[in-house]
């Protein structure tokens, strides 16, 4: 047997943690790393917070699961809450990023189909996009290293340039259902969309009877400095995927929906067994305790600044490593011009876990409870790393 026990399907790095505190990790065999990775941008209140922690162990003493055959008093406070803080009248509860990215999908077409448009489904999405990897999230997203094998690819996905709205005008057809874009890409690079880009989506689904999707599976839950990051634009969605940072490292994920884009989700349409069980619920309300604390949000945005100073400073300072600094909030991208894998790997070697992504790009995202403590090792640690790559 050649074969190792778990699927070989990710290249991993050669570590083991066993703890963690806050944004630092320690390996089983002692070594110590700062977490500027947080698990690709989802422990959000970094590791072990004690109100997540107690939260969690409260609920595992009570009750772990039920069904969606029942009523789940924690789905009702979450689903109430972010409610009362997005544009969103209501949502579904499931477990992953790409699971909520299917929601919205199938939210999308029904709500063309069950208004007699049959031959709506068509979605326009954006090219460097990323989406999840089910089979109708591998098409959404268009990449060609994650369609590969896996033909047919599902069809319905028209792809354009992002940021380019002339394009996304001229790919609607009559069974255009929908647009999906995310409001800063992740895993294309830490690329924004300009706040005229999104607003001229917004206009353009208004005008072509379109529903506007967000994927804020990444930028989701104060990453960006605001809540959500649409919150930048002046405009909102019609439906928008969050994941990620939702659970504080519970995997969980939602598909939230104004009531008119959803008023065709009725009993039957949609399932998960696991989606919104009483335990990811219990994360989820405890990190929503925590972001919406009066301050805690002015608290991201500071630390965000200070960080953004410093980086400033060190991508002026090796300007034979770095080429810039981009991104939103603590969602940010150093795009190198070494190779970014390889700057991944020095600055791990010195302490610091980080996380490469498309165009070129090292990508931080921190929990976004760091103080000054972190920002300075984190900092150090670049500033090191840099010095010995450029030598
Ligand atoms: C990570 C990610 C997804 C997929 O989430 P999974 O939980 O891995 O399924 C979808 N969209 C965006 C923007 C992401 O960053």
């Amino acid at each position: 047997m050649n074969i190792s026990a778990v699927m070989p399907t990710y290249g991993r790095t050669d570590l083991v943690f066993e703890r963690g505190e806050g944004a630092w990790l320690t390996t089983t065999d002692g070594r110590r790393f700062l977490d500027f990775g947080s698990g690709i941008a989802v422990t959000v209140l970094g590791h072990a917070h004690p109100h997540l922690v107690a939260a969690l162990k409260d609920q595992a003493d009570k009750l772990w699961h039920t069904s969606n055959l029942y009523r789940i008093a924690g789905q009702e406070k979450l689903a109430d809450r972010l409610v009362a803080n997005s544009f969103a009248d209501t949502m579904f509860f499931c477990n992953s990023g790409a699971e909520a990215m299917e929601c919205a999908l199938k939210t999308a077409r029904r709500f063309h189909q069950a208004q007699g448009a049959k031959d709506k489904y068509r979605v326009i999405t954006a090219r460097g996009g990323f989406h999840g990897r089910t089979m109708a999230t591998i098409a959404a997203g268009g990449q060609e290293k994650h369609l590969d094998g896996f033909a047919p690819k599902m069809d319905g996905f028209d792809q354009v340039a992002f940021g380019n709205l002339n394009e996304a005008r001229a790919a609607i057809t009559p069974q255009t259902a929908a647009v999906v874009v995310e409001p800063v890409q992740g895993e294309g690079g830490i690329v924004p969309a300009d706040i005229e880009y999104l607003k001229g989506l917004r206009a353009m689904a208004d005008e072509f009877g379109l529903l506007l999707i967000f994927d804020e599976v990444q930028t989701g839950l104060g990453r960006t400095g605001k809540l959500f990051a649409y919150e930048w634009s002046d405009m909102t969605p019609d439906l928008m995927a969050l994941a990620k940072g939702l659970g504080g490292g519970f995997p969980v994920g939602a598909c939230l929906a104004t009531e008119r884009a959803a008023k065709f989700m009725t009993p039957g349409t949609h399932g998960s067994t696991f989606g919104g069980n009483p335990l990811a619920m219990a994360a989820a309300n405890a990190v929503m305790d925590v972001l919406l604390a009066p301050g805690f949000m002015d608290g991201v945005a500071a630390t965000a600044d200070k960080l953004w100073a410093k980086l400033e400073a060190l991508v002026e300072k090796h300007d034979t490593v770095f080429e810039c600094v981009r991104g939103k909030g603590l969602m940010i991208g150093l795009k190198c011009k070494l190779t970014n894998t390889d700057v991944v790997a020095k600055v791990l070697a010195n302490g610091m876990l980080t996380v490469p992504a498309g165009d070129n790009v090292l990508r931080l995202l921190p929990p976004l409870t760091i103080g000054d403590a972190e920002i300075d090792a984190a900092i150090t640690i670049l500033d090191k790393s840099a010095a010995e790559l450029a030598s």
